[in-house]
């Protein structure tokens, strides 16, 4: 009755808060497991961003309960940004849940389950399911334990949590709760017994990490508190990459640009999450900066940082956005010429700024300018991916790949390369020479040594 099994929904950071979760679940004696149909507790772990998501996730839950209702003592619970955003209302839809645990809470799971138990064991029916949403100051703080499977290289690393902007169009204010950051000592410190795990490249995450302990350290030398922490982990022996997602255009500012230039660790790929190339739709969806600004950050990066490959979020369809503001966006995303980019329909969220403006472009109209990124991205992304070929790319070796014939690993760009490569490689930073290219993943030879 212990076997735990987590479907996680959404970000990076639902995957890391879903890993620390697991962690703290086997040090209590659960067992996590991998087959959702071989578990006895299934914890969905969710995403409240669009409202996809979210009914993904409750027709997921709706499909679960028909076997719990087979089996009772199945426990079944909803975690994360679904349950902070809509705390026990989520019962009357999904009457068979046991479990409802919000952002702040994930620390209380396992005490959660061992009430269960002990109630089901007894023969106890619990009065209601167990509903817990509250707030809960430190909780940035409470959950820092990973689960690495066997050889793993690259790890999640939180570092704050919440969100205190207010883009017109998002949950995360609500469903993360206020900006609060991780103290860096602590951070370094998890940094360091990652790479003493044989960790090679930590990801920082966060919704805004470039407002990182602003309210918790002070500028020094007109380096921000983010770059400190940067140059913190950079220091750190064993780690050879960094990355971090998602920074603000705002909060981007010299001192970030010009660590490009310094720390070599930091790969050269930024995640920039721009939403739209209309200053009038940016003004609107309470974004403040200006394209020309957002390209003016872009030209310096690829200044400080020559081959720097940039990815962006993009909403299309916020209310209000005209073919002419849609134009706009499609003019800037071929001018800051994305290798990758993640585009969203917008979808009205409850209780965003932007809830009462309500939808008015139609899903038709949404449908069409989401096509029409994605058809430039696949342009640029053809382009881009013809230009790697035939150059030497240094790969982190993560392992065999799925098909088990070559090993696999990322370029600095966070490209997949296969190659033939052995196990002694794995953890290490190989040089592959790229032979052959496909949309979704590179084909090359390791470069002897000279
Ligand atoms: N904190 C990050 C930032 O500031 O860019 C990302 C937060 S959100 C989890 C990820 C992306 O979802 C956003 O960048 C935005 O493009 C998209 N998104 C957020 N709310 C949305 C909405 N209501 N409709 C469509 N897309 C949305
Ligand atoms: Fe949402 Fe804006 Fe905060 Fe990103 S910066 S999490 S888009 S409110």
């Amino acid at each position: 009755m212990n076997r735990v099994h987590i479907k996680t929904y959404g970000c990076q950071m639902n995957e890391r808060d879903s890993e620390a979760v697991a962690a703290l679940l086997r040090t209590r004696g659960y067992r996590i497991v991998d087959d959702e149909n071989d578990c006895d507790i299934l914890l969905l772990n969710t995403c409240s961003v669009r409202d996809f998501a979210e009914q993904k996730a409750i027709a997921k839950a709706e499909n679960i309960a028909v076997r719990k209702r087979r089996r009772p003592e199945f426990v079944l619970g909803i975690l994360g940004c679904m349950a902070q955003n809509r705390g026990a209302a989520l019962l009357d839809l999904l009457p068979d849940l046991d479990l409802v645990v919000g952002t702040q809470k994930f620390h209380t799971v396992a005490g959660y389950l061992d009430n269960l138990r002990a109630a089901r064991q007894a023969g106890i029916p619990l009065a209601q399911p167990i509903v817990d949403t509250a707030e809960e100051p430190g909780s940035q703080n409470a959950l820092a334990d990973h689960i690495l499977a066997d050889r793993q290289v690259t790890a999640f690393v939180s570092i704050q949590q919440g969100c205190d902007m207010q883009c017109a169009y998002c949950i995360v204010p609500k469903t993360r709760g206020d900006e609060r950051s991780r103290p860096m000592d602590a951070i370094v410190a998890e940094c360091r017994a990652l790479a003493a795990r044989g960790i090679r490249e930590v990801t920082l995450l966060g919704q805004i990490v470039t407002s990182y302990g602003r309210r918790d350290y002070a500028h020094t030398g007109g380096i921000s508190p983010f770059v400190q922490l940067l140059e913190r982990i950079h220091a750190v022996d064993g780690i050879e990459r960094i990355r971090f997602t998602s920074p603000h255009p705002r909060g981007f500012r010299d001192d970030l640009v010009a660590a490009y230039a310094r720390l070599p660790k930091l790969c050269e790929h930024v995640h920039l999450p721009v939403q739209s190339g209309s200053d009038r739709i940016l003004s609107a969806m309470n974004r403040p900066y200006s394209r020309e600004r957002y390209l003016e950050l872009v030209a310096a990066l690829r200044t400080a940082r020559p081959g720097l490959a940039l990815s962006t979020d993009i909403i299309v369809g916020f209310p209000g956005e005209t073919d002419a503001d849609f134009a706009q966006t499609a003019a800037l995303f071929a001018e800051a010429d994305y290798d990758m980019a993640y585009v969203f329909k917008y979808s009205v969220r409850t209780g965003t700024p932007a809830e009462p403006l309500g939808d008015p472009v139609d899903e038709a109209e949404k449908e069409r300018r989401n096509q029409e990124l994605l058809r430039l991205l696949e342009e640029n992304s053809r382009r881009h991916t013809a230009a790697l070929l035939g150059t030497v790319q240094e790969v982190l070796v993560e392992g065999p790949d799925k098909a088990g014939r070559r090993y696999m690993g990322r370029t600095r760009i966070n490209r997949v390369v296969h190659f033939p490569g052995t196990e002694e490689q794995i953890g290490r930073l190989i040089p592959v020479r790229i032979d052959r290219v496909t949309p979704a993943a590179l084909y090359g030879e390791t470069v002897p040594a000279q």
